[in-house]
């Protein structure tokens, strides 16, 4: 039906209803590590508040969690000011929407720099919890959570206990300051097996990787946090000073150079569609979704970067997601029915 059709009191009846159900399951996701829901269901109520914002305007709330980074900064911890903000990523559910988007992307790429022809990074997207690092002369000195990107919860100590992450990075050249930012994960293989000890022990097992990494991180005791098996892989930088790289995948080289955790399953690409000797974009998300549960760790989809800095800085920020990357999720593996009981009819 048309918008007009729709009797104002039920559309902001409807649009409250929906902004009051993202919040709660973000809640319940980042605060409480405790999801009531499937990450599927959640982008389906995500995707549908997006949908009815986008048919009218006229009712989007300046809080609206369209707006925002998702996480919340819990009292447990101190808070910690990012140096640089950090961001979410734009979803696309389908093969269609990522060729708007790569389509899109490159239009605004040939109108910055005429002739161009950008590359792409494709990588993994780590089901886990995002941490900045921050390092001054090659030094960590602070780690946080996401939080709600401006502002993340101090975990330094519990971030310590993590035998991936250098406290001193290795090498040479490192910049004076510089934050990196990374996914902390549990292995697929370290979960069952930390699940396995948990039942033998009496206590009741944990429900999936992503939850009992940040729920791991979280701990107010960083000893508790010490005997988690927690692994990291790093996926960018923000803030920095004396770092020389003009690209995206130049310095996952230098970070490794330096002793950190860079992910295994990154490929630069230069198109959507490969050709009979060059994989593309395409190619890679049908190889990754086919091995999907034999990497590390586990994924939820597939991210798409702009490599060249210079190109990243020239596309800019929404105020919760970069213009230069997508994340691409696969189609959900099980199917649930509680999206029913609040259906907006629109
Ligand atoms: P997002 O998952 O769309 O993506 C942003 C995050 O992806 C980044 O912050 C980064 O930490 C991470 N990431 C992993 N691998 C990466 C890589 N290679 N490069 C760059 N970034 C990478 O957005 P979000 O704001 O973190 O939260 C939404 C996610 O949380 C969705 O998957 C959603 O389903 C889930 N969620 C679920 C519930 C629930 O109730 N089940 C509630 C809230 C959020």
């Amino acid at each position: 039906p048309d918008a007009e059709e729709i009797p104002t009191g039920s559309l902001r009846e409807e649009y409250e209803h929906l902004v009051d159900e993202v919040r709660r399951h973000r809640t319940a996701y980042y605060q409480n590590d405790a999801p009531e829901i499937s990450d599927a269901e959640y982008d389906a109520l995500y995707r549908r508040l997006e949908d009815l914002e986008a048919m009218h305007p006229e009712i989007v709330a300046n809080d609206s969690p369209t707006q925002e980074v998702g996480g919340e900064v819990s009292e447990a911890f101190a808070p910690v000011t990012h140096l640089a903000r950090m961001y979410s990523l734009e979803d696309v559910f389908s093969v269609e929407e990522l060729r708007t988007w790569y389509q899109r992307t490159a239009a605004s790429i040939e109108n910055i720099a005429p002739g161009t022809t950008p590359q792409w990074l494709a990588e993994v997207k780590i089901d886990g919890l995002a941490v900045n690092l921050l390092y001054r002369e090659g030094r960590l000195v602070r780690a946080a959570t996401r939080g709600d990107g401006t502002t993340g919860e101090d975990v330094t100590h519990n971030v310590m206990t993590i035998g991936d992450i250098p406290q001193q990075l290795s090498g040479s050249g490192w910049p004076e300051e510089m934050e990196v930012r990374g996914e902390v994960y549990i292995s697929t293989a370290d979960f069952r097996a930390f699940n396995e000890q948990r039942v033998e022990a009496g206590l009741a097992p944990f429900a999936n990787p992503r939850n009992s990494a940040a729920g791991s991180l979280r701990q107010k005791d960083p000893a508790e946090t010490a005997k988690r098996p927690l692994k990291m892989f790093v996926h960018g930088i923000g803030a920095h000073t004396g770092l020389d790289a003009q690209s995206q995948h130049a310095t996952y080289e230098l970070l490794a150079s330096w002793g950190l955790p860079v992910s295994p399953y990154t490929s630069l690409l230069t198109a959507l569609e490969g050709t009979a000797t060059k994989p593309g974009i395409l190619e890679y998300i049908e190889q990754y979704g086919q091995q999907r549960h034999g990497l590390v760790h586990e994924i939820d989809g597939i991210v798409v970067k702009v490599d060249s800095f210079a190109l990243q800085r020239a596309l800019g920020h929404t105020s919760r997601v970069p213009r230069w990357a997508a994340a691409y999720k696969y189609p959900p593996e099980e199917v649930h029915t509680k999206l029913l009981s609040i259906e907006v009819n629109v």
